[in-house]
């Protein structure tokens, strides 16, 4: 019923690390063989925690310039930043609208972030859920790749788009969108690097926002660093397991041979079979090379991309410019269904 297409969006809030890396932007470079792809530096997140506005354009850069790194087509594809497309606001304003106050009041995103002050975090901060449901839907998307700390939010955005096509029903039928004018938007969260965790403490996931550098890999990070990182990483004594089941009580362990089956595209258990009974001073070498020999052709690509901030620029105004049109189209529809005095733009 409705067309496939993938939307996805990271957060220009510092520096993109092994996490985003895993857990999103390789999802992102493989969909684009079967699908339409969208994906959005999402700017208009990032600003729900204090951006110094010096440092939001270069981080904006940063992550496009990751993307094209990584392999994302721009040409292909739509590669933009959500700022740039008034759509995104506006339907975020809709729903929010259309959520209720104790479906936000569940969302763990927000209670980690606004940590013990709550009622010193921003409102951006707690309706950030309705402006990533906005995101999705203003394109009518059907698959969003996302690491696993954002399967709540996807959740909620279905709920959102069911709402909609609930209390509208008699609506959008009269204009003409059938039995749904959303779809519910499928979030795809596979593999063994869904939730990277920090280097540091295997109990928190790997974050651009965290204070300690040592907690995560960046993509800017030289081979010197990363080997560095991966030999501090906390461990166990105990050598590695034969078998998954005995990563279970091991967040340690089990994080770093996540990440190393995930950058080499296969599953925990095939690693286990290579480092069953070996020692973490075998193994750390072996994933620090493993990271390096993945992550160093990105970090030059980047470099050299971000040595001309021109030509970033104009990849995000084609994309922008692609990306509004399919945005303004769904706001006319929407705000005929709700009830919105619209006047036809003349030329
Ligand atoms: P912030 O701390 O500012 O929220 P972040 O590191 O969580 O930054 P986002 O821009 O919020 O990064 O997320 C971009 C994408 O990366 C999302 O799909 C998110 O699920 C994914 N992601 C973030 N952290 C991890 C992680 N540790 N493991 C796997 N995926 C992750
Ligand atoms: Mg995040």
């Amino acid at each position: 019923m409705f067309k496939q297409k993938v939307f996805s969006g990271v957060q220009p809030t510092g520096n993109l690390h092994l996490g985003n890396y895993l857990g999103a932007i390789t999802k992102f470079v493989a969909l684009q063989e079967r699908y339409d792809c969208m994906y959005c530096v999402v700017d208009m997140h990032a600003i729900t925690v204090w951006q110094d506005p010096a440092e939001l354009p270069k981080a904006t850069r940063e992550v496009t310039a990751a993307f094209i790194a990584c392999g994302i087509d721009p040409k292909k594809h739509i590669v933009f930043n959500q700022s740039q497309v008034s759509g995104h606001a506006e339907l975020a304003w809709v729903f929010n609208c259309v959520a209720r106050i104790g479906w936000l009041n569940r969302m763990t995103q927000f209670k980690e972030k606004a940590g013990k002050d709550r009622e010193n975090a921003s409102v951006g901060l707690y309706v950030y859920p309705n402006l990533m449901a906005a995101d999705i839907l203003v394109y009518r998307a059907t698959h969003v790749p996302v690491g696993d700390d954002q399967k709540q939010h996807l959740e909620l955005s279905r709920d959102i788009a069911q709402k909609f096509n609930n209390d509208f029903a008699a609506s959008i039928k009269a204009h003409g969108f059938g039995e749904a004018f959303f779809p519910l938007p499928e979030p795809l969260i596979q593999g063994p690097a869904t939730r990277v965790m920090s280097l540091r403490d295997g109990a928190k996931k790997m974050s651009k926002s965290e204070e300690s550098d040592q907690s995560r890999i960046n993509l800017t990070d030289d081979a010197d660093a990363i080997a560095l990182k991966i030999r501090r990483a906390k461990t166990d004594p105990d050598p590695l397991p034969g078998e998954e089941k005995d990563l279970a009580s091991r967040p340690e362990a089990d994080n770093l041979v996540g990440i190393y089956a995930a950058l080499n595209d296969t599953t925990k258990a095939v690693v286990l079979q290579e480092f069953a009974g070996a020692q973490f001073s075998k193994f750390k070498p072996a994933l620090a090379d493993l990271l390096i020999a993945k992550l160093s052709p990105i970090t030059a690509e980047m470099r050299r991309l971000l040595q001309d901030p021109v030509y970033i620029d104009s990849v995000l105004a084609d994309g922008s410019a692609r990306a509004r049109v399919l945005a303004a189209a769904t706001m006319t529809a929407v705000k005929d269904i709700v009830g919105f005095i619209r006047t036809e733009m003349r030329s």
